[in-house]
């Protein structure tokens, strides 16, 4: 018997994450720096670790109600009103999910029918693709260019609409290029869902990391626009809360509902620790945050002019804590590059195709890593790429 065969068609087809794949690579290399995993550095700051310590101390251990903690929902309702300016109601339009990673799962399960088609961008995060793909959807790539700092540009969705598309998905600040979307576009995007009658699902989860006093602009906000969205959010990046997997969606009571029902028999609540650290985010974790996002700013602008200054062309990046270098002046593919890094000199990036086709000839950098060992590695980089200069 082979248990291969056993295996569903769609899974079957599914392959793993490229980035992961270049991670067993990495852990057998040994003693490597690591501007690989798109992770914070930094520990979950302290007073959420106590808010989820002293809820265990008082025996809370309990499920919660499939929705969420409500006193978690109204924190979320709250926050995000301040922060992307829409207003949900916390018992009929807030879901708490297991990372926005099951945030996305549970929506693209509960939206597509077989063959509905799902726009999105790349280079972009490694699931949306094979969540969409395994939801019965089919992906729908709209190439963004290193030429033109990887913008997502209406024109080019508007081309990819087809009387089949029913969702368009964005992610900005985008993983991995730490790319920002200009409002005019993130407007244009909006007028063609309400034209085409489609949901925006949008990725927000990088939206508190952004730079050079830029205001983050989401489409769930603009004219119209909450009625078609689901407008999901996380705790893992910008509160460094990776290990308490907790995230949210927010939309309409009847996107709400359907999820809900997915979530329900799944996964029945997301845990009560994380819930109840996340609302002790919410309510007072803005200093920590502050602190963290000035640190990403200072290492961005550190790592942007050193691989510039290497002959690797890199455009600053407006948000998240990546970087985007262009390899091409080396006569490397993106997967020889990072592979021989990795070799030659013990410094891990990932290749971007592990992101999509359009990531080839750049390797994402992510630097959730110290200044110092940023040093170093920028030093060894610098090196490689001199070796490497066509
Ligand atoms: N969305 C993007 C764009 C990401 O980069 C990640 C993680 O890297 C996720 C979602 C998953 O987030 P979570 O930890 O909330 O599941």
């Amino acid at each position: 018997m082979s248990l291969t065969d056993k295996i569903s068609e769609r899974v079957r087809a599914v392959p793993r994450s490229g980035i992961r794949e270049f991670f067993d690579l990495v852990l057998a290399a040994g003693d490597v720096i690591s501007l690989g995993v798109g992770e914070p550095d930094f520990s979950s700051p302290w007073h959420i670790r106590e808010a989820a310590i002293h809820s265990l101390e008082k025996g809370q251990t309990s499920y919660t109600s499939n929705l969420g903690l409500l006193e978690l929902r109204r924190s979320i309702s709250k926050y995000v009103k301040n922060f992307f300016h829409v207003e949900y109601n916390p018992n009929t339009e807030v879901l708490v999910t297991v990372g926005v990673s099951e945030a996305l799962d549970i929506a693209f399960r509960s939206l597509l029918n077989p063959g509905d088609e799902v726009i999105y961008h790349e280079p972009c995060y490694v699931s949306y693709s094979p969540t969409i793909y395994m939801a019965y959807g089919v992906p729908v790539v709209v190439n963004t260019k290193g030429e033109d700092d990887f913008a997502l540009r209406a024109a080019d969705v508007e081309k990819a609409i087809t009387p089949r598309t029913k969702v368009i998905m964005l992610n900005f600040p985008t993983n991995p290029t730490g790319s920002v979307m200009p409002k005019a576009e993130l407007e244009g995007i909006a007028e063609l869902a309400k034209q085409h009658d489609l949901i925006v699902i949008t990725d927000e989860i990088y939206s508190e990391l952004l730079y050079d006093d830029r205001v983050h602009h989401s489409i769930a906000a603009l004219p119209g626009m909450k009625e078609r969205s689901i407008l999901m959010h996380g705790f893992s990046k910008a509160f460094a809360m990776t290990g308490f997997r907790l995230g949210y969606a927010c939309s309409p009571p009847e996107l709400t509902e359907a999820m809900m029902k997915i979530h329900q028999y799944s996964m029945l609540c997301a845990p009560i620790t994380a819930q109840i650290a996340a609302t002790e985010a919410l309510e007072h974790g803005a200093g920590p945050m502050e602190q963290m996002r000035k640190a990403y700013w200072r290492r961005r602008n550190m790592v942007v002019s050193s691989l510039n200054a290497s002959g690797l062309s890199t455009f600053i990046p407006g948000g998240a804590f990546y970087v985007f270098p262009d390899i091409r002046s080396t006569a490397l593919t993106s997967r020889e590059f990072a592979t021989k890094l990795l070799e030659e000199e013990k410094v891990a990036v990932v290749p971007g195709t592990a992101f999509g086709k359009a990531g080839e000839g750049f390797v994402r950098c992510c630097y959730c890593t110290s200044e110092e060992k940023l040093a170093i590695a920028l030093e060894r980089i610098g090196n490689f790429a001199k070796r490497y200069q066509r």
